[in-house]
C-alpha cells in the first residue's frame, strides 16, 4: 500500500503511523522514508544499493530527519543534542521502546517529552532546502509525547508544509494526540507482528532454536521487542517476577501479613522503574487470566512456566473481583510514578488484596 502510494504520487504531507509497542511502527516509518528517498526504487522495496539508500542505512541522509522525545536536563535542550545517541540506539534496536530509550538517555525517574523547543527545531529542519533536490522526510518518533504547546506549534507546518515535504508522526495511540493534529494526517495502522514472522526472524537473526522462538513469540503476542528479549534470555526478570507474584498472592489468600511483608519488601527494594515493570507484569498476568477464563486456555498466551500457576489462579481471580485486583495494581503503578513511599504502598496493596480475597472466600489451591 505504501509503495503504491509513492508510485502513484499520492503521498500526503503528513502521515501518522500507529502501532503498539514492538509493532515496528518506527522501522516501518524509516523503511517508508527510505523508499521515498531511494534513487532507484523497485517493485515493493527500495533498491538498497544507491547512494541515498546507503545514507539512509546509516541514518546520514541529509534529507532524512529524525525527531524523538528526550529527558530534558534543561528545558531549553532540543532533541538534536541527543541525535548521536539516538541513532546508535535505533541502529542497534530498531524496535526499541520509549522506556528503554529513557533509561539509556538519562535517569530512571524522568519521562522523555517533546517540548515546544523541539517543535521549533523540527520546523527549522523542515525549512531547509532539500539537499538532493527531491523529498525531505521528517520522522517524529512518539509524537504522542508532544505536549499541547509543542503540538500546536507544528500544526501550521502540517497544514501548509513546504513543497516536497513529508512528515511522519509515529505514535502508539492516536487517541492521545490532539484531534486537530490527527485530522491533518493520513493514518497508517502498523498492526501486530504475526507469531510466524516473529519466529522466523528470531531464528534467522538471533540463531535461537525453533522451540525457543515459538515460546517467545507466543508470550510476546505481536511485540517483537519483547520477543527478542525473551529469546535472548533477558527474561530473568520474568522468572523473578513470577515467583514474587506467586508468593505475594498466596500470602494474601492466606491473609499471612508476615509473608506478604517479606515478599513486598523485596519488591519495594527495587529501583522505581523496576517496581513499575513488576506491576505491569501483574497487570499483564491479569489480562492473560481474563483471556484464559473467557476465551480459552490456548488464547491466554501464558508461557510454559506461567501456565501451571496461571491455569489454577486465573479462574479464581477473574471470578473473585477482577475490577478490584485491576484497581490495586493500576493504582499502585500510578502511585509508584508519583514517588509514593514504596514500603507503605506495597503494604497497603497487600491489605487491599487480603480484603478482596476475604470478601470472596471461594478459595483456590493455587
Ligand atoms: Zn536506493
Amino acid at each position: 500500500m505504501l509503495t503504491k502510494m509513492v508510485k502513484d504520487g499520492h503521498v500526503g504531507h503528513a502521515l501518522m503511523f500507529t502501532g503498539d509497542e514492538g509493532s515496528g511502527n518506527l522501522p516501518m516509518a524509516a523503511a517508508f522514508a527510505g523508499y521515498i528517498l531511494c534513487q532507484n526504487p523497485q517493485e515493493g522495496d527500495r533498491c538498497g544499493t544507491c547512494v541515498a539508500c546507503k545514507q539512509v542505512n546509516n541514518l546520514s541522509h541529509p534529507d532524512l530527519h529524525l525527531a524523538f522525545p528526550t529527558v530534558k536536563k534543561k528545558s531549553t535542550d532540543p532533541y538534536s543534542l541527543f541525535a548521536k545517541e539516538f541513532n546508535e540506539a535505533f541502529s542497534k534496536h530498531p524496535y526499541l521502546t520509549l522506556k528503554e530509550w529513557e533509561i539509556e538517555s538519562a535517569s530512571e525517574n524522568k519521562r522523555a517529552i517533546l517540548s515546544v523547543v523541539d517543535s521549533g527545531e523540527i520546523i527549522k529542519s523542515l525549512s531547509l532546502k532539500s539537499f538532493s533536490g527531491g523529498h525531505k522526510v521528517m520522522i517524529i518518533w512518539h509524537a504522542d509525547k508532544m505536549n499541547v504547546q509543542a503540538a500546536n506549534k507544528i500544526l501550521k507546518t502540517l497544514e501548509e508544509p513546504t513543497e516536497k515535504t513529508v512528515v511522519i508522526l509515529v505514535v502508539e495511540n492516536s487517541e492521545e494526540m490532539l484531534p486537530t493534529v490527527v485530522s491533518r494526517t493520513q493514518l497508517v495502522n502498523c498492526g501486530k507482528v504475526s507469531d510466524e514472522e516473529i519466529e522466523s526472524w528470531l531464528v534467522e537473526k538471533h540463531g535461537v532454536s525453533a522451540e525457543v522462538a515459538r515460546d517467545a513469540a507466543r508470550a510476546a503476542d505481536g511485540n517483537y521487542n519483547l520477543a527478542e528479549h525473551l529469546a535472548n534470555g533477558d527474561g530473568s526478570d520474568a522468572d523473578e517476577f513470577l515467583s514474587h507474584l506467586m508468593e505475594w498472592m498466596r500470602a494474601c489468600v492466606k491473609a499471612d501479613a508476615g509473608k506478604a511483608l517479606q515478599v513486598t519488601q523485596k519488591i519495594a527494594g527495587y529501583k522505581r522503574d523496576k517496581q513499575q515493570y513488576f506491576l505491569e507484569y501483574c497487570l499483564e498476568f491479569l489480562h492473560r487470566s481474563i483471556l484464559y477464563k473467557h476465551v480459552g486456555p490456548d488464547e491466554s498466551r501464558f508461557d510454559s512456566k506461567t501456565f501451571e500457576f496461571g491455569s489454577k489462579f486465573a479462574p479464581y481471580i477473574v471470578d473473585a473481583d477482577l475490577n478490584g485486583f485491576h484497581d490495586v495494581f493500576s493504582k499502585g503503578h500510578y502511585l509508584v510514578s508519583r514517588n509514593a513511599n514504596p514500603q507503605l504502598l506495597f503494604i497497603k496493596m497487600s491489605l487491599d488484596m487480603m480484603k478482596l480475597f476475604h470478601t470472596h472466600p471461594k478459595n483456590s489451591n493455587a
